[in-house]
């Protein structure tokens, strides 16, 4: 019989998001060289769920927020991706973060796929009863399609440990027992893990441990630029710091902090605990620009505030030695083949940032089995895991001569595709 040729379908989540995380996946897939129906099963999620949310304000108004969930790959296991409330969640949006979630899952041998949700929404403007009624509405329609074994949400951009509560409690409620396993990133009470918290910062600076010894350099010894003082770059300052390397250079969304022997991290935090922001600081400093951070004269840079910061127009600009991406994709695909020719590393986002993940996993393994680790258990086990996974990208991409970027991603797709090979497709 005639082999019939079918178009692959223009759909829904077909935006410049999931364009850009497309572009990546193929260049990649070139290099994986892996077999034809895997290409074409990983370049679409799974599935993808449009809702609309009718919530209650305040005063007395009902407003409808789209919100949706994208579940990229469940050839590893259940899915696992984070929710953000933000005005640009779209469905493309979604789609290609989810993607990103399976090779970073896939990446660190976790037993996941990746996924994806969101509410359109300005979290800013609403109260905590607003987003208590949203999060809680999102998650009774979501509730035939999450679960322990199916798709576990975590926190995201605008969300946090109480939106995970409300989750677990909504989600608990309609079981009609506790279910601490279909979140992660709860409250410790309800059975979040310790060192969740500081996971990704610290899983940021492991790698970077790791780069040092396959650099031959000594830590202690190299000049470091934390772009974004949040969760992730403020922890990654605090261990950086801790670790004895001089951290020269700090900001947040009000700008930088700059003193060339080294800044006091522990005061820094202290000043935004009171204060809310770096703003204002001056104590021993020169105030910089984020743009001037970015371009300091230093040899570890880590970007840890958000998407595209270092692009086509800067990158060539850039003078340190190693680019860290604490972020999810704060290089564009422009400003990395510029860093490239420069011979500039990067270590790549589903690599560096992959501590937080890793260490919901093991929130997830310890709610599944009742039965809790401690920090020091939870550090050795995160330790563990990015040492394996940074081991085996460096190899890749010193055995094939490829970036560290495109030797995480192949290295990703070589998981995924092994576990799709073996299983096959239904029926
Ligand atoms: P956060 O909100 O805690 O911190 C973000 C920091 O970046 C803040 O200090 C903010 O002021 C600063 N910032 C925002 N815009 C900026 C700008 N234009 N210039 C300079 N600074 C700016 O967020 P986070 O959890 O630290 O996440 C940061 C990044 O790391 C995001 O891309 C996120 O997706 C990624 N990430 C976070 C985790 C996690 O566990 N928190 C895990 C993986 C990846």
């Amino acid at each position: 019989m005639a082999k019939v040729e079918h178009e692959e379908p223009a759909l829904e989540w077909d935006t410049p998001l999931y364009r850009q995380a497309l572009t990546q996946l193929d260049h990649a897939l070139e290099l994986a060289a892996v077999p034809d129906f895997v290409s074409n099963r990983l370049r679409s999620p799974e599935r993808a769920l449009i809702l609309t949310l009718p919530v209650k304000l305040d005063d007395g108004s009902y407003v409808t927020f789209p919100a949706y969930r994208v579940q990229h790959s469940s050839v590893l296991g259940p899915t696992k991706g984070g929710i953000r409330y933000d005005m640009a969640v779209d469905l493309g949006e979604c789609a290609a973060l989810a993607m990103w979630m399976t090779w970073k899952c896939a990446l660190l041998r976790l037993p996941y796929g990746g996924a994806k949700g969101g509410v359109r929404c300005n979290a800013r403007e609403l109260s905590m009863n607003e987003l208590a009624r949203i999060t809680r509405r999102f998650t009774a329609e979501l509730a035939p399609f999450i679960g322990p074994q199916l798709d576990i949400p975590a926190p995201d951009m605008a969300t946090n440990e109480q939106t995970m509560a409300w989750m677990m409690d909504t989600y608990s409620m309609q079981k009609g027992y506790a279910v601490p396993e279909i979140v992660t990133g709860k409250p410790i009470s309800i059975g979040g893990s310790v060192f969740r918290h500081e996971a990704t910062g610290a899983g940021v600076v492991m790698v970077i441990e790791r780069a040092c010894r396959r650099l031959d350099w000594e830590l202690g010894e190299k000049r470091c630029a934390v772009q974004g003082f949040g969760n992730v770059g403020g922890i990654a300052a605090t261990e950086l710091h801790a670790k004895g390397a001089r951290v020269v250079a700090v900001s947040d969304i009000s700008g930088g902090v700059y003193a060339g022997d080294g800044l006091d991290i522990p005061a820094l935090h202290s000043y935004v605990a009171a204060n809310g922001s770096l703003e204002g600081y001056e104590e021993g400093v020169e105030r910089i620009t984020n743009e001037v951070l970015l371009e300091l004269d230093c040899d570890i840079l880590v970007l840890a505030a958000r998407e595209d910061q270092v692009t086509g127009a800067n990158a060539g600009s850039l003078r340190c030695k190693l680019v860290v991406e604490g972020a999810n994709g704060p290089t564009s695909n422009e400003g990395d083949r510029i860093l490239g020719e420069r011979g500039i590393r990067v270590l790549p986002d589903i690599l560096t940032n992959a501590g937080g993940v890793t260490v919901s996993y093991f929130e997830w393994v310890q709610d599944l089995g009742r039965l809790f680790w401690d920090r020091d258990e939870i550090r050795r086990r995160l330790a563990d895991k990015m040492s394996d996974a940074f081991d085996r990208v460096w190899n890749v991409s010193d055995e094939r001569g490829i970036s560290l970027r495109d030797a995480a991603l192949v290295a990703a797709i070589h998981e995924v595709s092994g576990a799709l090979e073996a299983r096959g497709v239904y029926p």
